[in-house]
């Protein structure tokens, strides 16, 4: 099935409140949006708050509001849909581009009663990952809304919740939107900073991470009173601020197929080629050993997992890659794979 880059131009960028608040914040947020090059307007009018009690949005009144914006501004409009309901009622106000929310992708009931009333509608629309890292899950949010007949679909990463979590509101877990865009490399991927991160301070971090992933945009919330927000406070910034974030980022948009270094480029790939190899070697022989010890461990009837040696790994491979400058994370995300191969292998061996 077709699909086609949004707006076709790098970077698209969305930005706007999180929440439509009143007729004049949202005005007053477009007339200083206008003139910083974006190219849709967001604003949630149905808010999927995690707890009762929270503002909920002011529902479809807020609809007029975004069809004021577009007039006055002449700026394009976006907004979440959680339903056929909401579908409707937006198609019906002129709203350009529509979005689902993380907490509407995880629920395929409710992504297909979307797709269903998007039939042979022609309007860019946008899914935003699952709360839980579970990329099936994402693409099948996306598939649905293709097989409606919708061809301009954007992917939004948000990050995906963790318990415990402190540095990000939602970690970004970049593996998965490589591997999302790596089978769907037609499809346009948008960062969502704001809900990424949840505070203002990195932004334009994990906005320009976006971009040295490629990424074709980013969507930003923006407010002209950020601390006054009804909703996420926290991670708002002006739309001077939001100017200044856009300027600074790098888009790397040098074409690796023309750069004159390609030669050099090239030949560095041959080497990371030849590691990557090697790599795979010293696991096999790694695993080899492994089985010796499984076969050990079943003659003399001694449980596969050791864990005061698990521990005593984990801990010096962690302590050894930070001297190297390896990440913790790294290390140890790699360190529990392996382990966890050597296990498969041993249970292999021990209940055969
Ligand atoms: C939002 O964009 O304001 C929103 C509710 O986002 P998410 O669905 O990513 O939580
Ligand atoms: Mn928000």
């Amino acid at each position: 099935m077709e699909i086609k880059k949004l707006y076709n131009k790098r970077p698209v960028v969305i930005a706007g409140p999180c929440s439509a608040e009143t007729e004049e914040q949202v005005l007053a947020i477009a007339h200083q949006l206008k003139d910083q090059d974006i190219d849709l307007f967001r604003a949630g009018i149905w808010k999927p708050r995690t707890r009762p009690n929270s503002f909920e949005g002011v529902g479809s009144v807020g609809l007029k509001w975004l069809r004021r914006v577009k007039e006055e501004t002449g700026l394009k409009t976006t907004t979440e849909v959680a339903n056929k309901t909401h579908v409707e009622e937006a198609l019906y106000h002129g709203i350009d581009t529509l979005w689902i929310g993380a907490r509407t992708t995880v629920n395929p009931f409710s992504v297909q009663e979307i797709a269903d009333a998007l039939q042979g509608v022609d309007i860019p629309v946008m899914v935003k990952n699952p709360i839980n890292p579970d990329l099936g899950l994402w693409i099948g949010g996306i598939e649905r809304i293709m097989k409606a007949g919708i061809t301009q679909i954007a992917a939004i990463h948000r990050g995906f919740a963790s318990y415990g979590e402190k540095y990000y509101r939602n970690k970004p877990m970049w593996q998965i939107p490589i591997e999302l865009t790596r089978q769907f490399p037609e499809l346009s991927i948008i960062c969502d900073n704001s809900h990424i991160c949840g505070r203002r301070d990195i932004l334009g971090d994990v906005a320009q991470q976006a971009m040295d992933l490629n990424y074709d945009g980013i969507m930003t919330e923006v407010h002209t009173n950020p601390d006054e927000a009804w909703s996420d406070a926290a991670q708002q910034i002006t739309p001077k601020i939001f100017g200044e974030l856009v300027k600074s980022l790098n888009l790397r948009s040098g074409d690796a197929s023309k750069v004159l270094a390609q030669a050099e480029l090239d030949g560095v790939r041959a080497e990371i080629d030849i590691l990557d190899s090697q790599i795979l070697k010293i696991l096999e022989e790694r695993m080899k050993l492994v089985d010796q010890i499984g076969q050990y461990k079943k003659s003399n009837n001694i449980p596969i997992l050791q864990a005061a040696r698990w521990n005593e790994i984990l801990d010096k491979s962690i302590q050894k890659g930070a001297k190297k400058g390896l990440s913790e994370e790294f290390v140890g995300s790699l360190f529990r794979a392996v382990h966890q191969e050597s296990i498969n292998h041993q249970q292999k061996i021990m209940n055969k």
